[in-house]
C-alpha cells in the first residue's frame, strides 16, 4: 500500500503519492570535498534525486557544509553510532539524516537528535537492519525474521510518535530478497509513513541489479515504496542510479530518457547487432525525451513486436530498414543504419515531434521488407491463416459427401442401398 504521509527532503517530495525518488550513496571519503562533489554531480547527471554521504568523523561534518552548499541535489547524512555527529550534520545543513535508532545509543539520544531536527525542520530516515535488531527481538528473529524486522521498525515509529515527530521515512534492510519483500509489504499495512526500499549488500552490478530488480520491482509493482536505492559493489555510484531508473521505467512508474528495445538475436541474425545496440544505446543518452527505439536482428517477423516503437531499425546482410510506429520509412545500407536512424530521430524533433515521411522511400522500404520476410516463417498472421485454413478443411470434411458412391469399390455396396 502506498504511504499516506509525505515528507520533503530539500525540494524532493517523498511519499503521499509523489513519484518514487531515486537515491544513491557516494563512495568517496566525504571529507574529500572535491571527489565527493564530483561523484555527486555524476549521480545527479545520471538522474539521482537524492544522495547520501557517510559521516563517520568530524572531518566529514566539516566537509558537509561545502557539499550541501554546492550539491545540485539534496544531501542525506548517513550516521551510525554517534548521535553527536547526527546533530552536527543537521547543523551543517544536511537536508535529511539517516540514523539507526538501534545503534545510536538509546531512546534518549534519539530524542536529542529529533529535537534538533525539529528545530531545523530536517526530516530523518530511521532505518532498521536485520544485522542490528534490538536484543529483545533476537529470539523472534530465529523463528520469524520478517516479523522481527517489522516489529523493530514499528517500535522505532512508535518512538518517533512519542517524540511528537512525523517528518520521517522508514527503511528495513535485509540481504534476503524474500524477507525484504515480505517485511515491506507487512510494514506498509501497519504504518502510514513513507518507505525507503533497498536490498542491502545486494552484490555486484550483475547479481545486485537482478536481486534489486526482483525485490524492489515486486514491491513497487504493488505500490509499496516511496524512495529507493540500489546497492551495488562498484565505486561508480551512477551505475546504481541507472539500475534504479531501469526498474522504474520497466514498471512505467517514471519516465526518463529513451527506452531501448532490442531482440535477443538468434540464428537468423545477419549483421553485427551487438555493436549496433551498444552504439544506439550510447547515442540515445543524449536525448531526454522518453521515445521508444527498437532494434530487430532481422525482418523475418516483419516489424512485429516493435510495432509500437517510435523509431526502429531492422537489418539484413547488406541492407536494413528504418521504421516508425510500425510503418517503413526508408531502406538503408546496413553500415549506415545507426546514422540514418538518428537522422530520422533528429528530423522528428526538428519537425515538432512529427515523423517526416518520404513516400517514395517508404514504398521502397516496404517492398524490401516484403522480400525479406521469410515465406516459411511462422508469424502470428501466418499461424492464424493456417489455423483458419485447417478449420475450413475440417468443416468441409464433416459435411456429407455429395459425390455419388461408386458401388463397385464401396465397402458398403449392396448393403446401404436397397434396390428394387
Ligand atoms: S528479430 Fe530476427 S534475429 Fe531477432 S530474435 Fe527475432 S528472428 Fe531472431
Amino acid at each position: 500500500m502506498a504511504s499516506e504521509r509525505q515528507i520533503r527532503v530539500g525540494d524532493v517530495l517523498i511519499g503521499g503519492g509523489a513519484p518514487v525518488a531515486v537515491q544513491t550513496m557516494t563512495k568517496t571519503e566525504t571529507a574529500n570535498v572535491r571527489e565527493t562533489l564530483a561523484q555527486i554531480r555524476r549521480v545527479a547527471d545520471a538522474g539521482a534525486d537524492l544522495v547520501r554521504c557517510a559521516v563517520p568523523r568530524d572531518d566529514d561534518v566539516q566537509a558537509l557544509r561545502t557539499i550541501v552548499r554546492e550539491s545540485p541535489i539534496p544531501i542525506i547524512a548517513d550516521i551510525h553510532f554517534n548521535h553527536t555527529l547526527a546533530i552536527k550534520a543537521i547543523e551543517a545543513g544536511a537536508h535529511c539524516i539517516r540514523i539507526n535508532p538501534g545503534n545510536i545509543g538509546g531512546p534518549e539520544k534519539v530524542a536529542q537528535v529529533v529535537e534538533v531536527a525539529k528545530r531545523h525542520d530536517v526530516p530523518i530516515r530511521v532505518g532498521v537492519n536485520s544485522g542490528s535488531l534490538p536484543k529483545h527481538l533476537r529470539d523472534l528473529e530465529y523463528t520469524d525474521p520478517v516479523e522481527a524486522l517489522v516489529r523493530a521498525a514499528v517500535e522505532t515509529v512508535e518512538l518517533m510518535e512519542r517524540l511528537d515527530f512525523d517528518q520521517f521515512k522508514v527503511s528495513m534492510k535485509s540481504t534476503s530478497v524474500p524477507n525484504t519483500i515480505a517485511s515491506n509489504r507487512r510494514l506498509s499495512e501497519r504504518i502510514p509513513y513513507p518507505l525507503h526500499l533497498g536490498v542491502t549488500e545486494a552484490g555486484t552490478k550483475w547479481t545486485g541489479s537482478i536481486k534489486s530488480a526482483v525485490g524492489l520491482g515486486t514491491l513497487l509493482a504493488d505500490g509499496v515504496g516511496d524512495t529507493m536505492r540500489i546497492s551495488l559493489s562498484t565505486f561508480h555510484a551512477e551505475e546504481e542510479v541507472k539500475v534504479a531508473w531501469e526498474i522504474l521505467k520497466a514498471l512505467k512508474l517514471r519516465e526518463k530518457g529513451p527506452v531501448l528495445i532490442a531482440c535477443p538475436t538468434c540464428g537468423r541474425l545477419q549483421f553485427d547487432m551487438d555493436s549496433v545496440v551498444a552504439e544506439v544505446e550510447r547515442r540515445l543518452e543524449a536525448y531526454e525525451d522518453p521515445i521508444e527505439v527498437s532494434i530487430l536482428g532481422c525482418a523475418v517477423n516483419g516489424i512485429g513486436e516493435a510495432r509500437h516503437a517510435d523509431f526502429g531499425i531492422t537489418g539484413a546482410k547488406d541492407m536494413g530498414m528504418i521504421y516508425s510506429k510500425g510503418e517503413p520509412l526508408k531502406k538503408v545500407a546496413t553500415g549506415n543504419l545507426v546514422d540514418e536512424l538518428f537522422a530520422e530521430i533528429d528530423r522528428y524533433y526538428a519537425a515538432g515531434k512529427t515523423v517526416v515521411r518520404d513516400e517514395a522511400a517508404a514504398a521502397e522500404a516496404a517492398a524490401w521488407l516484403a522480400e525479406e520476410e521469410d515465406a516459411t516463417a511462422m508469424t502470428p498472421e501466418r499461424l492464424a491463416a493456417l489455423e483458419a485454413e485447417k478449420a475450413r478443411a475440417e468443416a468441409d470434411a464433416a459435411e456429407p459427401a455429395t459425390t455419388p458412391i461408386d458401388e463397385a469399390i464401396s465397402p458398403v455396396a449392396g448393403r446401404r442401398f436397397t434396390r428394387a
